[in-house]
């Protein structure tokens, strides 16, 4: 079953989904340098596996579509390692406006913005909020691991390292439970517990950082030493699980004005 997937749809398919008040989920992701372990491509697996299943289970109680992933983010700081496709900031704000801008054009009033690479984080948010004040619209926003923190502490995932951290055990889980094969498992030869320094985290809602530092020492946050795939499907299944739930609130608020829980 994959009718909610916006672009299996046709253009009259679309434009009835538009009238009936059908949502529009578009996740967002990146292409970037993960390490010497794991494949520039990490976050748009992971955002694109997580996204399709929690449409497919959310889809069954809210009425949804599932947008193309965006593969390309805003991964900046990432560049001067190699490997990494990126928008600036200002270019990736614009973008996802004119993203939202085109689904009201196309009749839609219900827009989700559903995140899995960090860069994407604060422009995500800012456009989510000006497309709300510039249209008579629903914008709701959110990355995967806000999502699914509580989920996440109770299986101790931050055992692996920094949640979701870059291309340390967290990510390198998640990946060998997606496509074990991408993973260069002879570049994984580092001391376990060998947490780099990332950004120093400061208190919630504080940024502090310094050229070069933004994205630990050498380009990872933290040692894959311990990656493991069951591990790595469990924390998964918790992300699918939670990111579904939430879009189910936000679904019912978008259509009832029901309360979202905080
Ligand atoms: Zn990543």
């Amino acid at each position: 079953m994959t009718d909610f997937l916006f672009h299996h749809g046709t253009r009259e398919t679309l434009k009835r989904h538009a009238d009936e008040g059908y949502a529009v989920v578009v996740p967002l992701a990146a292409t970037e340098q993960h390490g010497p372990n794991l494949p520039v491509f990490t976050d748009s697996l992971i955002g694109e596996h997580l996204a399709f299943e929690a449409c497919k289970q959310a889809a069954t109680s809210t009425k949804l579509l599932l947008a193309p992933t965006l593969v390309v983010g805003c991964s900046q700081h990432h560049l001067a390692f190699g490997g990494t496709l990126s928008f600036t900031s200002s270019t990736y704000l614009l973008m996802l406006k004119e993203i939202g801008e085109s689904l009201v054009s196309g009749g839609f009033r219900k827009i989700i913005f559903l995140n899995a690479h960090g860069g994407n984080e604060p422009m995500m948010h800012q456009a989510a909020q000006d497309l709300a004040v510039q249209h008579d619209i629903w914008t709701a926003s959110a990355s995967y691991w806000s999502l699914s923190r509580s989920a996440l502490t109770e299986l101790h995932a931050q055992e692996m390292g920094m949640v979701p951290g870059h291309a340390g055990g967290f990510e390198t889980s998640l990946i060998a439970s997606l496509t074990p094969d991408l993973i260069r498992n002879e570049s994984i030869d580092r001391p376990a517990h060998s947490q780099r320094s990332w950004i120093n985290a400061g208190p919630p809602g504080s940024f502090v950082g310094k050229h070069s530092y933004l994205t630990g020492v050498d380009g990872y946050t933290d040692s894959a030493h311990q990656a493991d795939a069951a591990k790595g499907a469990m924390y998964m299944q918790a992300i699918i699980e939670s990111t579904a739930q939430w879009l189910v609130q936000v679904g019912n608020w978008m259509n009832e004005g029901v309360e979202l829980a905080p």
